[in-house]
């Protein structure tokens, strides 16, 4: 994969199932809006699978 991950705010509940299944902790709520730090991500899509509402998108850089 090329682009980074970004959450798409309008969908995302902030259920913090994505939070959970990221072992390099590159997912961070803050102030009640989740945030993919793509400087630790590694790409391994766990957080994509997991999510109810489909809200982690790829976007290119
Ligand atoms: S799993 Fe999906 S809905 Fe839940 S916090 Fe993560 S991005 Fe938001
Ligand atoms: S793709 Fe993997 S490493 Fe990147 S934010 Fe999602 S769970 Fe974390």
């Amino acid at each position: 994969m090329e682009g980074v991950l970004k959450v798409n705010k309008s969908l995302c509940d902030v259920c913090g199932t994505c939070v959970s299944v990221c072992y390099v902790s590159a997912i961070v709520v803050k102030e009640f809006e989740i945030n993919i730090d793509n400087e630790k991500c590694i790409k391994c899509l766990n957080c994509v699978k997991v999510c109810p509402f489909e809200a982690i998108e790829e976007e290119e850089k």
